[in-house]
């Protein structure tokens, strides 16, 4: 048997006992894995600084930080996410508890991506546990060293059978998929999301895709074009651009094509200095393959800032690129490095119909200051996310659902949502023996009386709240009369 059949088999054995059921157990372990990564902090940050050159606070703000507040806020909600939730009735099953109950799927294969070692795979883990799920973790093999420190110190937190970690490269990956499991939630390439939907159609496992893609960036030309480039300046080139919510090409009027190009170009000094290559907050390219896809890009654009690189650090630097048209080799693929092309349009309606014509993308970036361009970008355009006037900051709030559309993925998660994705929402109506008189229209011989009264309870649409509403008001209005009529007459 291999080791991750071996893995599987021991999480689901474990899942089978039944010890996830119980709140109190999920919390447990929610605090475990709380106390991993503030514990472990100075781990998790050595092996981010070997893997992608970020720096310790860096690693700090883009990583764990966020994992922390997902499992903080897991288990201060738990309770109320866990909780039955009752849902409208009809007129048929009034005097019925009807409600939802929210329970475990199984087993859940959790498939991280490199760009967020830690962010992409522990936040979905909150998801699972939460859910009351076992979970198979695989970080990705390409940060080999956080994938290494979470194969060995994870262990020491969490229940070993319920979530081990699974390490290994494509061949590991694929193994892992040829097992069953109750759902896959995997963070990567669209191409790779295809294979892994593929293989989860063979057991019939339902998938969550957080995949990537090509997201614009469009700046009106009435905006503070000063502001909304020092914000884009910074989505763009933290961790040297290999964020999947990057904004990958900025699409502008060409009257303000130059002003943005300056602009960036002093954000890009104010916040890397001259030499971004020795300042200790600009990181490098993944791997020599990610660094020669990368440069190969640039082919055909011409290069306004930075350009400059060094092949034996996996070096780039911001660079932004001018003279792209939705033909050039730079629009052909996700960018996912420090590459920011500049795309004139004449418009707002050029930029809708650029946006439009393409796969829809994980989030679409527009600044501008008129409330109603932006409102007709999200009727006009779709996308997993709108940001107005920033950038990268949706991926914070918690109480939005985080994933993508079409190429850029299927379902997905964030506090509550997280939940929801990784549970059964099992419908459940308890009725009472009692009332068969009700039922008499069900029954054979099937009149025409008969469907009338079905027709009645079936179609009539009735307000319950408002009408409760409306007796309670009566009630008010009789008590009311009353007093009136008794005590101040
Ligand atoms: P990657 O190379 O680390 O691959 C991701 C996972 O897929 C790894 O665990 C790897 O083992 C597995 N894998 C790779 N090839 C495989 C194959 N042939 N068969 C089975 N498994 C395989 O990461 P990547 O794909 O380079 O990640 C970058 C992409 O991820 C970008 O497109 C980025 O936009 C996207 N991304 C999306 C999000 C999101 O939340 N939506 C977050 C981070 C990254």
């Amino acid at each position: 048997m291999s080791r991750q059949q071996l893995a599987v088999q021991r999480a689901r054995k474990s899942f089978q006992t039944g010890k996830t059921k119980p709140l109190e157990s999920r919390i447990h372990q929610l605090r475990n894995l709380l106390r991993f990564v503030t514990e472990r902090r100075r781990d998790i940050a050595e092996a981010v600084k070997k893997d992608l050159s970020k720096s310790e606070h860096g690693t700090e703000l883009f990583e764990t930080l966020g994992v922390e507040g997902e499992i903080k806020l897991a288990i201060e909600k738990l309770a109320e996410w866990a909780a039955p939730r009752p849902v409208e009735k009809s007129l048929l099953t009034i005097s019925d508890e009807v409600f939802m109950h929210p329970e475990p799927l199984g087993v859940v294969l959790i498939i991280g991506a490199w760009n967020y070692p830690w962010a992409v795979t522990l936040q979905p883990l909150v998801g699972a546990i939460a859910a009351g799920n076992a979970a198979v973790i695989k970080p990705s093999e390409v940060c080999c060293h956080s994938a290494k420190v979470m194969e060995e110190l994870l262990p020491q937190y969490l229940d070993k059978d319920l979530y081990p970690v699974v390490t290994g490269g494509v061949p590991e990956t694929q193994e892992l998929l040829r097992q069953r499991f109750d759902h896959i939630f995997y963070t990567g390439s669209s191409a790779v999301g295809k294979l892994v939907m593929e293989a989860a159609a063979r057991n019939l496992t339902p998938v969550t895709l957080e995949l990537g893609g090509k997201s614009p960036c469009y700046i009106d030309k009435n905006c503070d074009i000063t502001v909304a480039c020092r914000r884009i300046t910074w989505g763009k080139f933290v961790n040297c651009g290999q964020t999947c919510i990057a904004p990958d090409y900025v699409l502008c009027d060409p009257s303000i094509q130059n002003r943005v190009q300056e602009e960036i170009k002093n954000c890009i000094k104010e916040f890397y200095t001259d030499d971004p290559k020795t300042f200790e907050d600009y990181g490098r390219i993944i791997n020599k393959r990610h660094f020669k896809r990368i440069m190969a890009l640039m082919e055909g654009s011409t290069v306004v800032v930075g350009g400059d690189s060094d092949e034996s650090q996996c070096y780039i630097a911001p660079t932004v690129l001018k003279n792209v048209t939705g033909e050039s080799k730079v629009m052909k693929e996700e960018i996912f490095g420090p590459l920011l092309p500049i795309i004139t349009v004449s418009g707002v309606d050029e930029a809708i119909q650029f946006i439009n014509e393409r796969e829809k993308p994980l989030v679409i970036y527009v600044f501008s200051n008129d409330n109603k361009l932006i409102k007709r970008v999200i009727a006009e355009t779709s996308s997993g996310a709108l940001l107005a006037n920033d950038c990268l900051v949706h991926f914070t709030v918690s109480s939005l659902p985080f994933g993508g559309v079409g190429n850029s993925g299927m379902g997905c998660y964030h506090g509550r949502y997280g939940f929801d994705q990784l549970s059964h929402m099992r419908s459940c109506l308890i009725k009472q023996l009692k009332m068969e008189g009700v039922n008499s229209m069900r029954y054979p011989p099937h009149t025409a009386k008969k469907l009338g009264w079905a027709r009645f309870f079936l179609l009539k649409q009735i307000n319950l709240g408002r009408l409760r509403r409306m007796m309670l008001l009566a009630m008010f209005v009789g008590v009311a009369s009353f007093v009136v009529q008794r005590f101040l007459r």
